[in-house]
């Protein structure tokens, strides 16, 4: 879903004869600021959302006691960020329905070592008790981070999802809601925080680097607060961005209609659950639709037969206790729903540029199924 719009921007960004993060990328956060509601200084872009979860691990200088909790029904990229910074992985469950977590399940495995939270929307569903969760993070001392990966513009009560807990951190990544084919933005909720970790995102500088650097002599010369990394986004992804928040707004029009039509259509069907209705205090973003099939033995002839149609779909996200190489990291006791999920869920298609002939395709299929 990129097209001419992006490519004319994109166009004056070489015009400009300046490609690297300058003006467009602060047009950028700015933009996207005001889309979630937040003050410009609270964000930040970065190279994507593992980069920028990645990055908040390495800064909040964890010891290595320190327990993260994450669902294991999460994405992969989160759990390496997590072992990579030498933090101690602990999973929890979600609901077999929405396919979140929530705060029993948190609960569950909190104990006096757990640090950090990291949780996500899923398929842009908000957590139904993010605030409960977030309050008790905060009277336990734990760092609340949000993948916001899957519910860019999704809200819970009026307030945009990514904006809840201490941090959010967005993926433009090309599968995604709004795309710059790579790219993300870090949200934090304490400024001067944020201004620590935005010079932490750009090799720790604290002086200006170029022409933006005003010293009379020797304006070479420099310093860092911190030994940061580079993980930044430039002026020609930035171009690409401000493009594609003036037509998000559609996509996930688009992206609503072809959900409520899948679950009008398939409602009925009593082999299958579809998902849950969404409250009225929740906006979505979307990003995935799926089903669950009360016969576990049906998901994976299904997914076949669909193929065998032409029609692609997948299971999101394996659970991460099942992968052979964090198996051997811990021993898992109580992840039955997310067991249960991993068994029964399908992902069927759902992005913006499908037809409706396409989504009624799908559907048919599905029913012809059985
Ligand atoms: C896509 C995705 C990511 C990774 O985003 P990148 O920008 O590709 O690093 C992280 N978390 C979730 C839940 C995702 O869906």
């Amino acid at each position: 879903s990129v097209g001419k719009e992006e490519l004319e921007s994109i166009k004056k960004v070489f015009e400009s004869n300046w490609i690297g993060r300058g003006p467009k990328t602060e047009e950028f956060e700015h933009l996207f600021s005001n889309k979630i509601n937040v003050d410009r200084d609270n964000v930040c872009t970065t190279g994507g959302c593992t980069q920028g979860i990645n990055t908040i691990l390495e800064f909040l200088d964890l010891n290595k006691d320190d327990e993260i909790i994450i669902p294991s029904l999460s994405f992969i990229g989160i759990a390496n960020s997590v072992v990579s910074v030498g933090g101690k992985l602990v999973f929890c469950d979600v609901d077999e329905r929405t396919l979140n977590t929530n705060l029993n399940y948190i609960s569950d495995v909190v104990t006096d070592k757990t640090k950090v939270v990291i949780l996500i929307h899923y398929a842009g569903t908000p957590c139904e008790d993010i605030d409960e969760i977030a309050r008790f993070c905060k009277d336990k001392n734990i760092i609340l981070i949000e993948d916001n990966a899957c519910s860019p513009f999704s809200k819970h009560k009026g307030k945009n999802t990514g904006t809840i807990g201490d941090f959010g951190i967005w993926s433009f990544d090309a599968m995604k809601v709004m795309t710059t084919g790579d790219g993300g933005m870090v949200y934090c909720k304490d400024k001067r925080t944020m201004s620590k970790l935005r010079e932490y995102l750009y090799f720790g500088l604290i002086t200006k680097s170029g022409l933006s650097n005003k010293v009379d002599d020797r304006w070479w010369e420099f310093d860092i607060s911190l030994p940061g990394r580079k993980s930044v986004v430039n002026d020609i992804i930035s171009a690409i961005g401000i493009e594609q928040l003036n037509k998000v707004d559609k996509f996930i029009e688009r992206r609503k209609s072809i959900h409520d039509f899948y679950s009008d259509s398939l409602k009925n069907l009593d082999w299958l659950r579809v998902p849950l209705d969404i409250s009225k205090h929740i906006k979505s973003s979307y990003y995935m639709y799926w089903i669950q099939l009360e016969d576990i033995e049906d998901r994976d002839k299904l997914a076949k037969f669909l193929r065998n149609n032409d029609i692609y779909t997948t299971f999101r996200y394996y659970p991460l206790h099942w992968v052979d190489f964090y198996k051997k990291l811990l021993s898992n006791k109580n992840l039955q729903n997310t067991e249960s999920a991993a068994l029964r869920t399908l992902c069927i298609p759902l992005h913006p540029s499908l037809t409706d002939d396409e989504v009624l395709f799908i559907t048919d299929k599905i029913k012809e199924y059985r």
